[in-house]
């Protein structure tokens, strides 16, 4: 992206008609027709106390996307005011989420504890000009004083405190002399106003924790109301986009430009919310999934972070096509999980090469292919890309097929391999299956089958087409591998809406298969490659893999005719 080089004679420079246009896109475009801004600016404000999950990808999409398409700027700032929550390796691990999603903020990065001085000048100032003061009430106490939506508040005793106490006070605040909670600065806006987050709110608080950055140089920090403004107004943001829960505080957010000598006047607009079925998008229970061991880590392949989607195999360009595709709109909603996969389907589809895997394997027997024949097939590696080119795959006597691909008392529509029925191995030969072996226990443990060498490549030479394609390994190359599916993480479309969201988690979310096996050419896939393993679906390599033994995660399956055959049965 370009950035604003924010010189005073710049003049402004006729923008790109936007990627499409929504209520933001129109206010910033009317904002650039109208003169008022020489270089957008807006910014995505993380707080690092957890990491990054796909509604946070909308809000990144809409900031950065707004400013590349003005030809302005985003910040990445971290929204770092609560210490007793925030990390460092939350911090990287945002850095590398936003990066990973085609994002660049250039030299903008910034945090919110880089103002923690010129905000508390701020508040003195505020304390001065007597708008803020210092309150001795307990947080229940405030709480309580504070009324309700149909009731007004009450003031505080310590409301009319002058201004030189006040000023004392703050100052031992911060020379850390009281306990937490024992104080806290308030703006003096209005105990009376319809809007609960006017009635003097809380700006500063006593916590007595080590922060990320600062360390122990503070023991006052701001509530985000405090904070999040006056950060805006440091940085020349022009639009503070934030989500719908904070339309109640705008007014605040307001009242406090207005009441500080603030070097630019930001404006906050808000829009709703990603929601998605069968996914919790809450920082608190994702935090729980991860402490309670219910998943892997915060990257497991079935959490909706962006490094859980990365991990499963979703690419950056699909999660961004996904939130061009939902949008951005003034009320919540809740977006089918479906739209996502689709999305990502779409990309994988064009881009991921094919490749051959059994995952639950069952051996075939060619009897009248020569032993010790080794022949290299030609297979396509992407029928939807032919720049992708060909692949060779060792075919010999013995094979692995699918064992779902064998039916010895086939129903109507079951096309697959049955007994004395002929089928096509993709790129390779027809077989037609001539035996079944059992075990002792009457398990299947082998067919034995002949091949048509006639049919090489695939086809007949007298036209005849068997109804199923199969896909196939050499017994003799196959490369063991283990495989993980993956499905959603709860079970229902709304988590803990009967109450318990745990309850609600799906004991079948993650299905391990360790005896898998894929073709030679997949032996060292390296983590993150990302391959459609043919009729079963989208898979990318583990971090898990080790040389010689990959991991795949299944990112998602294709459509399968025959599951919905069952269905309707
Ligand atoms: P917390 O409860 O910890 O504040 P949060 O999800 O709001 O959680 P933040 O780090 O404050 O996390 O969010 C950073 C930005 O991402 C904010 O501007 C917020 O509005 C936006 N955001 C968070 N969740 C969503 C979501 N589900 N959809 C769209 N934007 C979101
Ligand atoms: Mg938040």
């Amino acid at each position: 992206m370009s950035l604003g080089s924010g010189t005073a004679d710049a003049g402004i420079q006729t923008p790109p008609p936007p990627e499409r246009g929504d209520f933001i896109r129109e206010i910033v475009a009317a904002d650039v027709r109208d003169g008022r801004h020489e270089t957008i600016v807006t910014r995505f404000p993380p707080e690092p106390n957890g990491y990054l999950h796909i509604g946070h990808a909308k809000s990144i999409c809409l900031n950065f996307g707004v400013a590349r398409e003005f030809g302005g700027r985003c910040h990445l700032r971290f929204d770092d005011t609560n210490p007793a929550k925030e990390e460092q390796e939350y911090i990287d691990s945002i850095q590398d989420d936003v990066r990973w999603l085609g994002f660049d903020w250039g030299e903008h990065l910034y945090f919110a504890s880089d103002y923690f001085e010129q905000l508390y000048e701020w508040a003195v100032h505020l304390i001065r000009t007597g708008n803020a003061y210092v309150d001795d009430l307990s947080a229940d106490e405030i709480r309580e004083h504070r009324g309700t939506l149909t009731a007004p508040g009450r003031n505080s005793p310590w409301r009319d405190r002058s201004v030189e106490d006040s000023l004392d006070l703050f100052e031992r605040m911060r020379a850390g002399e009281f306990p937490n909670g024992a104080r806290v600065l308030r703006a003096r806006v209005d105990m009376a106003s319809p809007n609960i987050n006017l009635r003097d709110p809380v700006l500063y608080r006593i916590v007595h924790a080590t922060h990320p950055r600062t360390g122990d140089a503070w023991c006052v920090y701001p509530t985000y109301d405090f904070a999040h403004g006056q950060s805006d107004a440091i940085e020349g943001v022009t639009h503070s986009i934030c989500t719908l829960e904070f339309e109640v505080h705008r007014p605040l957010y307001d009242w406090l430009i207005e009441h500080l000598p603030v070097p630019s006047r930001p404006r906050q607009y808000e829009f709703a919310r990603l929601a998605l079925t069968y996914t919790v998008l809450s920082k608190r229970v994702l935090l729980r999934l991860v402490n309670d061991g219910h998943v892997r880590g915060w990257d497991d392949p079935r959490m909706p972070t962006i490094s859980g989607l990365r991990r499963r195999g979703f690419p950056a360009e699909g999660i961004r096509d996904f939130a061009t595709m939902i949008g951005v709109a003034k009320s919540d909603s809740i977006v089918e999980v479906g739209q996502l996969e689709y999305a990502v389907r779409n990309v994988l589809n064009r881009t991921a090469p094919r490749r051959f895997a059994v995952l639950r394997p069952l051996k075939v027997v060619i009897e009248n292919y020569p032993e010790g024949q080794l022949e290299e097939m030609d297979v396509v590696n992407n029928p939807e890309d032919p720049t992708a080119g060909s692949r060779k795959v060792p075919f010999t006597r013995e094979l692995w097929i699918e064992r779902d691909d064998f039916m010895e008392d086939p129903p109507a529509k079951f096309f697959r391999l049955a007994p004395g029925r002929e089928v096509r191995l993709r790129s390779a030969y027809f077989v037609t299956c001539r035996d079944v072996v059992k075990d002792a226990a009457g398990e299947i443990v082998e067919l034995r089958c002949t091949y048509d060498p006639a049919t090489r490549g695939g086809d007949a030479p007298d036209g005849r087409r068997p109804k199923a394609t199969l896909h196939w390994l050499s017994a003799d190359h196959a490369v063991p591998a283990e495989v993980r599916l993956y499905d959603h993480l709860f079970t229902r479309p709304d988590p803990g809406a009967d109450g318990d969201l745990f309850a609600d988690l799906n004991p079948a979310s993650e299905t391990v298969l360790e005896r898998c096996y894929v073709e030679p050419s997949l032996a060292d896939a390296a983590a993150g490659e990302t391959v459609q393993f043919e009729r079963l679906g989208y898979f990318a390599a583990d971090l898990d893999s080790q040389p010689g033994r990959p991991v795949f995660n299944r990112t998602l399956t294709l459509k399968d005719t025959w599951a919905k055959v069952q269905a309707k049965a």
